[in-house]
């Protein structure tokens, strides 16, 4: 059996922003059997950089070799690239994406879900939380919420549609609303005190109860972050989540050294090389590797084991489109020490519903587990065919 042909879609979304791109790679086999997979980055900069690289490495490294050989061909991509020795999401999303559709291609071929390929699943179904409560929750228009009212009125709908756990960023937005991208040492205690109301907003709306994530995407200083949580305490937040810049683990281990609320991160990181100094320190108590960007299952497996020796959970970051999410649901499965998988309100709309004939999503805050061979989606060639479209063959 043999690669005999790659075709990469990068989609343009009906009804989504200019900025929403899943980036999807579909590879084929002389057998007639194929498989997808996604690279994540879907979302800021470099959609085009990622389609770039997949059919780079589709050309020089895919045509004519075996698909089921799966970890050489990995292996193959760190090693003989040249720039697989150093992490960066562009490279690493796609590996993801090529090792994705392998997975996909070898379950097809077995009549077998992939996480029972990866020693079988460990849970009987997937606990979701609902990401991200500013950006409002439902199949409709995403929102802007600053507003406390408005955090606790999306809250009380997640709830309704039965997540126990949310997650919120309180420091996208100044107090009135506009994108905040940096906070430093001398953030002012009023601006302190409008963040901590809102975290305050979902802590009363869920109750006691409610498990809560509370996001920075990395846009604080260690003085920023370790004043907020110092307020959110009294909140019993289960995560501070990405609250510093994570090229450097000293700013973290500095962190960790000022508050009680426990940290995750690693959304951002590639492969177990990036996540070591961060598991062997405990420096984060939840690593969230994104299977669309760590190195696809192959290695976010690996990721999850490696958390594992030091006691660390995990969670499958997704904020990519419905091939992110059932390429996760898979790995979480077979990850003895996962707690949930990010469901992102995006996912919920039309337009990221229709890339696939059939796509996953949660019942009352639990993913069913897949049950059909590879990953169990299609594309939908109706819709994925009016975007740009290489073809590698
Ligand atoms: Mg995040």
């Amino acid at each position: 059996m043999k690669i005999n042909k790659a075709e990469i879609f990068e989609l343009a979304v009906p009804g989504e922003p200019k900025t929403w791109h899943p980036v999807v790679i579909r590879i084929h086999t002389d057998e007639g059997v194929s498989g997808v997979g996604e690279a994540g980055l879907a979302y800021g900069c470099g959609h085009s950089g990622a389609a770039g690289m997949l059919a780079n490495m589709a050309e020089q490294f895919l045509l004519g070799k075996d698909p089921r050989r799966i970890e050489e061909i990995w292996n193959i991509l760190q090693t003989q690239t040249f720039w697989g020795y150093s992490p960066g999401p562009i490279f690493y999303a796609a590996i993801s994406a090529i090792d994705i559709a392998l997975w996909d291609i070898k379950g097809k071929l077995l009549g077998q879900p992939i996480h029972q390929l990866l020693g079988g699943p460990c849970h009987d179904s997937i606990r979701a939380y609902a990401s991200q409560v500013q950006f409002g929750w439902g199949a409709g228009e995403e929102q802007k919420y600053h507003q406390p009212e408005d955090l606790a009125r999306t809250t009380r709908a997640m709830i309704e549609d039965g997540y126990d756990c949310v997650k919120i960023n309180p420091v996208r937005y100044d107090k009135d609303g506009n994108f905040l991208p940096h906070l430093g040492p001398d953030i002012p205690g009023s601006t302190l005190d409008v963040m901590a109301e809102r975290v305050r907003a979902v802590r009363e709306a869920g109750g006691r109860d409610l498990d809560i994530l509370v996001e920075h995407n990395s846009r604080c200083s260690v003085e920023a972050a370790s004043r907020l949580a110092q307020r959110l305490e009294e909140f019993d937040c289960l995560y501070l989540e990405e609250p510093v810049h994570f090229m450097d683990p000293s700013l973290t281990r500095d962190l960790k050294e000022r508050t009680r609320i426990p940290l995750a991160g690693g959304e951002r990181f590639y492969t177990r090389w990036q996540f070591l100094p961060y598991l062997r320190e405990r420096l984060i108590s939840l690593a969230q590797p994104d299977v669309c960007l760590a190195g696809g299952i192959t290695e976010t497996k690996k990721i999850c084991d490696l958390a594992h020796i030091f006691g660390i959970q995990v969670q499958m970051h997704v904020c990519g489109g419905p091939v992110c999410v059932a390429a996760s649901l898979h790995v979480a499965a077979a990850a003895v020490n996962y707690v949930f998988q990010e469901h992102f309100v995006r996912l919920l709309r039309p337009g990221n519903r229709s890339l696939v004939l059939e796509d996953y999503q949660p019942v009352k805050g639990y993913f069913a587990l897949p049950d059909k061979p590879g990953l169990g989606i299609e594309l939908n060639d109706d819709v994925v065919n009016r975007s740009p479209k290489k073809v590698i063959s």
